[in-house]
């Protein structure tokens, strides 16, 4: 939404004005953590504005750098949290989209080496993508470890099983410069609910760039790339007619703006008014500032009433 001198202004909006946007947009894409839940809790509401939109035959579909998880344990969680109408194939999480790539984009040929959650092999896996199987060898170091002869890409995601060795291999396999070097995505650190934060893949990433002296392809938020691998999915869908709903504007708004979709953000998560604010009159972070704010998805309910 251009206002004044061309620089977006971010607004509440509620009520009519809900309901009007409701009924314009056709795609809706959501992220999910500080959007729809915290954890294992539910945002109020959430799940009543998810079942109603499905129920009147909009498309939903989840966006979310979060790669500990593979899909079908994502519809597990939905549906304990309430979201009962939520399948496979609305759920667009970095782990699948990164599948996606080396077996589509890459056409790989060999081993993948994961820094990165058991959901995140598990998830390659399930699309034909082998992993390297980390051997227990609590004593070994990179001095004296095993290589595998195989690996063409290096991938890193969230991982809170790191160890140093982990990180010395994936420099190693990364010295051949025939080996993709892949991140699910780029989240610098996660809030918890106790005030403190775990450090995200960005880190890690973070850590293997210096480490390689090489720079990591990234596949989530805010790149384009889960938006080709949503919209090659639902054939015919116009960023025009989508809604991205998030809660963090260096992520969900920008992934927003860099494939041309109307952006809200919800003030339930990391971003909050202040910066959105603070980014307005900024030309150069004009693609992080959100056409529509809520202060949380149960706003979008008065369109259901
Ligand atoms: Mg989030």
């Amino acid at each position: 939404m251009a206002a004044t001198y061309g620089f977006k202004a971010c607004r509440k909006i509620r009520g009519a004005q809900i309901r009007g946007l409701l009924e314009a947009k056709e795609f809706f894409l959501f992220d999910c953590d500080g959007v729809l839940w915290h954890g294992e809790k539910a945002v109020a509401g959430a799940a009543q504005v998810v079942n109603s939109l499905m129920r009147q035959g909009k498309n939903v579909v989840f966006v979310t750098n979060n790669s500990t998880r593979p899909r079908d344990k994502y519809v597990h969680k939905f549906y304990r949290l309430g979201f009962t109408a939520v399948a496979l194939e609305h759920i667009f999480s970095s782990s699948y989209c990164s599948a996606l790539y080396l077996r589509d984009v890459a056409k790989l040929r060999g081993q993948v080496f994961v820094v990165g959650c058991d959901g995140l092999r598990d998830e390659l896996r399930e699309a034909g993508i082998p992993c390297v199987e980390e051997a227990d060898e609590p004593d070994a170091t990179i001095y004296d470890c095993a290589l595998a002869a195989d690996v063409k890409a290096v991938l890193v995601g969230h991982d809170d099983k790191l160890t140093f060795l982990k990180l010395a291999k994936a420099s190693c396999y990364l010295k051949d410069p025939n080996c993709l070097f892949l991140a699910t995505d780029n989240d610098p650190w996660h809030p918890l609910s106790s005030g403190r934060i775990l450090p995200g893949s960005g880190s890690l990433m973070a850590a293997l760039e210096v480490a390689s002296g090489r720079k990591a392809t990234v596949i989530g938020k805010p790149n384009r790339y889960m938006f080709e691998c949503i919209s090659s999915q639902f054939p015919g869908m116009d960023p025009a007619q989508c809604l991205m709903v998030g809660d963090r504007l260096e992520t969900d708004m920008l992934f927003g703006s860099n494939c041309g979709l109307d952006t809200m953000l919800t003030l339930t998560g990391v971003s909050q008014m202040e910066e959105a604010h603070q980014y307005e009159n900024s030309e150069e972070y004009q693609s992080l500032v959100p056409d529509y704010v809520v202060d949380t998805i149960a706003d979008l309910l008065s369109a259901f009433e």
